[in-house]
């Protein structure tokens, strides 16, 4: 058997990191490389950390340590990368050390410390390149970077500004992707709704017909595909509710992950919010008058310094009135270098955690309420995995990892990637049960 360089790779971190690293496996493949997924039969390993919070990159810094100790030749690459200082500081051995969505630095600092040996039959690659998702659906990052400054991410200082792909470019990708058998895009970047803001939301040619680099032209494109596709990191500017039509017409799926972080004004200007300003409820209740079926998911920060009992129930309030469907919460964290740090009044860390429980049970039981309200009713569901007990599938009110399942018991048939119908029959407050129809 000949020879070919092996390399290892390790992705940490939110999806827009994974669709790095799949670009970086790409990339790879069609240098020649083959990925292991085992230290022992790899010639090197690639590491593409997170540091978002202080969790992740004490989870990154230890990956690099276990790369280091069961390989030896580790590339580094990632968010932590832009601290390199500290990664050095820990693992002076690292090969080489690049920041984010440096994609081409670190396939070539693969090639100088590993190089490529061309060969045609290993480096054949399906044209929807190396995909780390399961194949029925796929991240499909349409840009890079983000032009807002919140106080308390440093995202910004990590992977700098606003760079849009050019929409014929993540056309193209979409469309080998759903010819590929995906049955669900999942457009992710920093900022969703600010797409194509940086390149005047140029127009360009695709299927013999003009589209601007647009969130509205994107989604009304993708959304010609036939297949699921669902909006994540939205923020609440005005446009956002120009595609809202799309979403009652079927187009593109009735979902939108808007991460609105906090409800009192005051909080949302010290936090830098975009379309901080905006009278959200009112902008929900118009969204669910166009399209009834809409299911809005959101994040939020309890204890963000400055936060007082005052503040914290108006959020509370906020969360009865909006009805939201799902929801997620952090306790402010205050991550190195982010400007927020310098807010006085800092919260109690057992203020926060308490805050954060109460949230929680609030919202815990919205959203057990708004599940209930669907049990009776028939849905198409997308079929996940299938277990011996039965299918595990998501409604179209359901992202991959961060929101519920469908369970049908028995279902053993179905295949994974098959979409079917079933009619609700239980829910909690995070999963739903249901039947074949
Ligand atoms: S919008 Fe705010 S939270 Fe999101 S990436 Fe940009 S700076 Fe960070």
């Amino acid at each position: 058997m000949t020879y070919t360089p092996t390399v290892g790779f390790i992705s940490l971190g939110c999806p827009k990191a994974l669709v790095d690293s799949e670009r970086i496996l790409t990339q790879l493949r069609t240098d020649g490389y083959t990925i292991s997924p085992t230290y022992q039969n790899a010639d090197l390993v690639v590491v593409n950390t997170c540091g978002f919070i202080d969790a992740a990159v004490a989870e990154s810094l230890d990956s690099i340590g276990e790369a280091l100790a069961e390989n030896g030749r580790v590339i580094v690459t990632g968010c932590l990368g832009a601290r390199e200082d500290e990664i050095r500081a820990r693992h002076p051995q690292v090969l080489k050390v690049t920041g984010a969505h440096a994609i081409d630095e670190v396939v070539a600092s693969v090639r100088e410390h590993l190089p490529p040996r061309h060969d045609p039959f290993t480096s054949l690659l399906p044209p929807q390149g190396v995909k780390l998702t399961p194949s029925h659906y796929a991240y499909l990052k349409i840009s890079e970077g983000c032009n807002h400054r919140c106080t308390f991410c440093i995202i910004p200082s990590m992977r700098g500004d606003l760079v849009s792909r050019p929409v014929d470019d993540v056309l193209v990708e979409a469309e080998r992707l759903a010819q590929a058998g995906v049955k669900e895009l999942l457009v992710v970047s920093q900022d969703t709704s600010a797409y194509g803001l940086d390149v005047k939301y140029q127009p360009r040619d695709w299927r013999g017909r003009s589209v601007q680099t647009r969130f509205y032209d994107l989604a009304e494109a993708l959304g010609d595909l036939g297949i699921w596709v669902r909006m994540h990191y939205v923020y609440p500017y005005p446009h956002v509710d120009d595609v809202i039509p799309l979403m009652a017409a079927g187009k593109i799926l009735p979902y939108l992950d808007i991460p609105f972080q906090h409800a009192n004004p005051r909080i949302l200007k010290l936090m830098k919010r975009p379309a901080a300003s905006q009278n959200n409820l009112e902008r929900i209740k118009a969204w669910r008058s166009v399209c009834p079926d809409i299911t809005l998911r959101s994040t939020f920060i309890v204890g963000f310094p400055g936060e007082t009992e005052q503040d914290f129930t108006e959020l509370l309030d906020f969360l009865s009135e909006a009805q939201l469907d799902r929801v997620g919460c952090f306790a402010y964290s205050p991550v190195r270098g982010a400007a927020a740090n310098d807010l006085p009044d800092a919260v109690p860390e057992a203020l926060k955690q308490e805050r954060l429980a109460r949230f929680m049970a609030h919202q815990e039981a919205i959203s057990a309420q708004r599940l209930q309200q669907r049990v009776g009713r028939i849905e198409t569901v997308l079929v996940d995995e299938v277990v011996e007990e039965g299918a595990v599938a998501r409604s179209r009110a359901d992202a991959p990892d961060i929101d519920g399942q469908v369970f049908i018991d028995g279902a053993t048939h179905l295949k994974v990637g098959d979409f079917v119908q079933v009619e609700l029959e239980e829910a909690d407050e995070h999963d739903m049960w249901g039947h074949l129809v």
